[in-house]
C-alpha cells in the first residue's frame, strides 16, 4: 500500500512509498483510509522536532472504513467509519486514564509519531480507541474535526467559556477557523479573531467572528480592552511566543489563557496582572475519546464546517511547502479514495 513516510535525514519532507503492514494483533482493527488531513504537527514529526522517527508513517487526521477486525474485538465491526487521531491510545489504568484525563497518560501513543499513522491507504488501530464517525458527518470535514475540531472544542471547555461571554481566538488558520465556529455555534459566545493574514481574517469574518484584529497592529490587547472590556478567555493557536504575551493582556479579570499552539520558548506572564486580575493559565492538549465524540456530533448537526480542500498524495511535499509559507486557509486533505 502507498504511505507517506518520514525521511531518513529528517529534512521535514516525506517520501511516498510502498509499505507492507504487519498482521492484526489482539484488540486491533484494520482501516481502509478514505481521507487524511495534514497538520503542522506532522511537519514537526517529519523534521524530527519531537525526536527522530525515520520510516514512520505520518498522519493523525484520518478517517476510514474498518475492513477487518481481530477475533476478540467487540467495539467495532467491519464497515464502521472511524477516525485516527493524534491521541491514538493510552494505558487504560493509570490515574489519568481512570479519571477522564486520558490524554495526559504517560504511556500515551500518538498516531503518526509513536505508531504508524493514517497518511496511507491502510492503518492499524486499537479498536477501543478508534472513535466512530457519525453517518451524517461528511468524512472530509471529519478529518479536520479529528484534530483541529477536538483540540479547539476541548480548549474552549478548558477556558470555561459560557454563553454570552467573549473569547479571543488567536490565529485564524486550521485550528482557529474551527475554534471560531465552536465558540459561536456551540458555546453561544462572542468572538474576537486575531491573525496577521488578511485572507484568514476575512474567512474568520465569514464564519461569524464579531471583532477582527490584525496581529501586526501595535496595540492588539489595548484595542480588545477598549472595544469589549477584555475577553473572558483567550485560545492561543498561533505559533509565536508574542501571541501568548499579547493574549495575557487582552484578558479581563478572572480571565483564562488557554495555550494550544507550541512555539519554542517561553511566554511573558506579568506577575502583577496575574495576581491582581486573578488570571489563570492552562495548557490544553487535544481531547479525550468522549470529547471527540461530542466534537463529531456537533459537526454532524451542521454547527461546524471546517474549511477543507481535497488534494492528491503525490503533491504532499508541495503542500508541506505551502504550509511552511503559511499560505493555506483551512486544511488540505489527502484523498485516498482516488489512490
Ligand atoms: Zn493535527
Ligand atoms: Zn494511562
Amino acid at each position: 500500500m502507498k504511505a507517506a513516510v518520514v525521511r531518513e535525514n529528517g529534512d521535514g519532507y516525506v517520501d511516498v512509498k510502498d509499505v507492507k503492514l504487519r498482521s492484526l494483533e489482539h484488540g486491533e482493527a484494520l482501516v481502509d483510509v478514505e481521507y487524511c488531513g495534514l497538520c503542522h504537527t506532522d511537519l514537526h514529526v517529519a523534521a524530527g522536532d519531537f525526536g527522530a522517527v525515520p520510516g514512520r508513517i505520518i498522519g493523525h487526521e484520518g478517517v476510514g472504513i474498518v475492513s477487518k477486525i481481530a477475533p476478540d474485538v467487540t467495539s467495532l465491526k467491519v464497515g464502521d467509519r472511524v477516525s485516527i487521531a493524534w491521541f491514538f491510545s493510552s494505558c487504560g489504568h493509570c490515574e489519568y486514564c481512570l479519571t477522564g484525563r486520558e490524554t495526559l497518560c504517560r504511556n500515551v501513543k500518538n498516531a503518526g509519531f509513536t505508531v504508524d499513522g493514517a497518511m496511507a491507504q491502510q492503518v492499524i488501530v486499537d479498536a477501543d480507541y478508534a472513535v466512530k464517525v457519525p453517518a451524517e458527518l461528511d468524512p472530509v470535514e471529519a478529518t479536520s474535526l479529528t484534530c483541529a475540531g477536538v483540540t479547539t472544542y476541548k480548549a474552549l471547555k478548558v477556558g470555561h467559556l459560557k454563553p454570552g461571554q467573549w473569547t479571543e481566538i488567536v490565529g485564524a488558520g486550521g485550528l482557529g477557523n474551527v475554534a471560531i465556529q465552536y465558540a459561536k455555534n456551540v458555546f453561544g459566545a462572542h468572538v474576537v479573531a486575531v491573525d496577521g493574514n488578511h485572507d484568514k481574517l476575512k474567512a474568520a469574518k465569514d464564519l461569524g467572528a464579531d471583532l477582527l484584529i490584525n496581529r501586526h497592529d501595535p496595540d492588539v490587547a489595548k484595542q480588545i480592552q477598549e472595544k469589549v472590556g477584555g475577553v473572558h478567555s483567550s485560545i492561543v493557536t498561533a505559533v509565536t511566543t508574542a501571541a501568548f504575551d499579547q493574549s495575557v493582556n487582552a484578558l479581563r479579570p478572572d480571565g483564562r489563557l488557554v495555550a494550544v499552539a507550541l512555539p519554542q520558548g517561553d511566554m511573558n506572564l506579568n506577575i502583577g496582572k496575574t495576581v491582581l486580575d486573578g488570571i489563570q493559565v492552562a495548557g490544553s492538549l487535544v481531547g479525550t475519546r468522549q470529547d471527540l465524540a461530542e466534537t463529531f456530533q456537533f459537526g454532524a448537526e451542521g454547527k461546524v464546517h471546517p474549511i477543507v480542500q481535497k488534494v492528491r498524495l503525490a503533491d504532499i511535499n508541495d503542500v508541506i511547502d505551502e504550509m511552511k509559507n503559511n499560505s493555506i486557509v483551512g486544511r488540505m486533505v489527502f484523498d485516498f479514495t482516488q489512490e
